[in-house]
């Protein structure tokens, strides 16, 4: 059994294979205690919360096992699901009878939910049943069958057991007679959250039963024929392949798109592709933020307009970053494009990331770029969709680190570790990786080999300057492009080292022009990381002061007993505070006076996923910058 995240290994138009979460071990300082943290504090945190909330009550209700009311969101299956798929990739890694235990329990009570004709959901239970699938718009049924398949997938692959997957298995053969087209004597319909479409791939992939990839199809084509309403904010407006941009609930464009590109993986659909990177370009080109975060408007969880990009008023959804880095995943995966790897790390180190405090209790749903210290992670949310996501993607993360193909190994991301990577010739080839990655960009590969073969080594798009690659201490002569795979072809030796130096440079980071709250502004950025000027570190700075001038000198540091460890940046910058005329007003005729600027203040900078887990105070990313 294979612990695939996402198994293109038999897909006709990914040019990529993966490579299953057991064969890569990360042992570096950065992700693998985040790793530990997720399977030893974070998941049985969840369970119990799963327990106290009432999700695994809502299914024991609707089991007849407990006379209770339903209690949360029609959709709190899902985090049971979506917590269980986190346990499975944990458990693939490393055993933990007592995470085990917990999952088999869950798996119970999935088990005993599940009504004799396949379907299964415990809001539409007992005096509700008989009206299931009477509002695929709004409640979230498929959506709720997409993340159990999910789960039942990550299950099987990392257990070898199938039973989440005969459940699952069973729930989509009951959606499948249920819903397509009406020729076929079925209903037509899609649901309003997409999330079904890439599940349904996936368990085709799983199970090699070609009618729920048949599904999946159904869903994408029949989306945007206005079967439920059709408004952006379900990308229901207009048919798939027909879009140019992404609207609408961000979580939901992202999983819908991570649908179609699986979709892509196996049918080839020209069509569906074009869209898919007419939408990724206008999204990283117009929609995203620094962070990797998408989704700008707290108005219906939504994509913004191109260049709206607020900094406090960031909806950027930690789910949204999440289904940003699955999708990127999915676009990656077909041709090795290294700049869906770029945004896929982007994510994973800022936007995703800030979505979880250090000590792996607590959650941000949102994860603004500016804040007065009042947003602060909690340990659950009502709308428990980020907890759980997040965690499954920590538990996933190994499986992200590399492919394959015909030519060779395709490295990602870099983290220090090991990997037995399985080619698709039949030959298994072991890499070592020995770098503080993202601390230091300096990047040791050995490789297991006495055979030819490709090495293709991810150039991030961020190092822009000279980088430099060596192979067994003798420089390497190629072209080393940022953004992009250099191909390192040659007859291996045991022991062959590659060293790559991608430089770290702190980066003052501008915006588009017409992302009109960043002008006169710049981020800083260092290798993958964003950075915030946060008040525990400034006491007392009013950060709406706060100039960087374009000639400060940016410091780093090392420190390791802060914030779990940490290259800090620190600058000598200045305080332009509004002059006294500012005094009780609001506005005023303006006239070219600059604001008096005080002696240098010493300002210390930290990683972006790290803010928030000491004293609240105030935080941004955007820094003023004097010219
Ligand atoms: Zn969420």
């Amino acid at each position: 059994m294979s612990t695939i995240v996402v198994d293109t290994t038999h897909s006709p138009h990914a040019r990529q294979r993966p490579v299953p979460i057991t064969a890569v071990t990360l042992t570096d300082e950065f992700w693998s205690p985040r790793l530990r943290i997720n399977r030893q504090v974070t998941l049985p945190a969840q369970y119990r919360l799963l327990q106290e909330t009432g999700r695994l009550d809502n299914l024991r209700r609707a089991s007849g096992k407990k006379q209770t009311n339903f209690t949360g969101y029609f959709f709190n299956d899902t985090d049971v699901y979506k917590w269980l798929e986190a346990v499975a990739w944990a458990l693939a890694t490393e055993p933990d009878p007592a995470l085990e235990q917990m999952a088999d329990s869950a798996i119970v009570e999935i088990a005993d939910a599940q009504r004799p004709d396949g379907y299964l959901n415990s809001f539409y239970a007992l005096d509700k049943a008989n009206e299931r699938w009477t509002n695929l718009r709004d409640m979230h049924e498929l959506y709720c069958a997409g993340h159990l398949f999910q789960a039942a997938i990550a299950h099987a692959r990392a257990t070898g057991s199938d039973r989440m997957l005969n459940i699952a298995r069973r729930f989509a053969d009951h959606i499948y007679a249920t819903f397509g087209p009406e020729s076929e004597g079925k209903r037509p319909g899609v649901c309003g959250h997409p999330e079904v479409e890439m599940a349904l791939v996936e368990l085709a992939r799983q199970t090699g039963e070609s009618r729920y990839l048949e599904q999946a199809r159904y869903f994408i084509d029949a989306r945007g024929h206005h079967l439920i309403g059709g408004k952006e904010y379900h990308q229901d407006h207009v048919p798939l392949r027909e879009m140019d941009r992404m609207v609408g609930h961000a979580v939901r464009a992202a999983y819908l798109n991570a649908g179609a590109a699986d979709l892509y993986a196996e049918t080839g659909d020209a069509a569906l592709r074009a869209a898919l990177e007419r939408m990724w370009r206008n999204l990283t080109q117009r929609q995203m933020y620094v962070t990797g975060g998408i989704g700008s408007r707290y108005e219906g969880e939504a994509l913004g307009a191109d260049y709206e990009l607020p900094n406090t008023r960031a909806y950027t959804e930690t789910c949204a970053a999440i289904a940003l880095v699955m999708w990127a995943w999915r676009m990656l995966v077909l041709d090795g494009d290294a700049s869906y790897a770029d945004v896929m790390e982007t994510a994973l180190y800022n936007g995703v990331l800030s979505g979880i405090s250090l000590d792996g209790l607590s959650y941000f749903y949102e994860n603004p770029l500016a804040d007065d210290g009042q947003h602060r992670r909690t340990p659950w949310h009502e709308c428990a969709c980020c907890p759980p996501n997040i965690a499954r993607m920590l538990a996933s993360l190994p499986g992200y680190y590399y492919s394959t193909d015909e030519e060779g190994i395709y490295v990602h991301l870099y983290a220090e570790g090991s990997a037995r990577i399985a080619l698709p010739d039949g030959r298994t080839i072991g890499v070592t990786q020995r770098t503080r990655y993202p601390w230091l960009g300096q990047v040791s590969l050995e490789l297991d080999a006495e055979s030819d073969l490709s090495l293709f080594l991810r150039i991030p798009g961020w190092c822009e300057a000279p980088t430099t690659l060596e192979i067994n201490g003798t420089p390497y002569p190629t072209q080393l492009t940022p953004g992009s795979y250099v191909a390192i072809w040659r007859t291996w030796h045991k022991g062959d080292t590659v060293q790559l130096s991608l430089p770290m440079p702190v980066r003052r980071v501008q915006a588009h022009p017409y992302a009109l709250e960043n002008n006169g502004r710049v981020a800083l950025m260092r290798g993958p990381l964003v950075y915030c000027v946060e008040g525990a570190d400034n006491l007392g700075l009013d950060l709406r002061d706060l100039v960087l001038p374009s000639n400060a000198e940016i410091n780093t540091s090392f420190l390791s007993d802060l914030l779990g460890g940490v290259v800090t940046l620190s600058f000598d910058g200045q305080l332009a505070s509004p002059d006294a005329e500012w005094t009780g007003r609001l506005y005023r005729t303006a006239h070219p006076t600059l604001a008096p600027m005080t002696n240098h203040i010493r300002v210390t900078a930290i990683p972006y996923y790290a803010w928030a887990n000491r004293q609240p105070g105030p935080t941004q990313v955007w820094l003023r910058h004097s010219a």
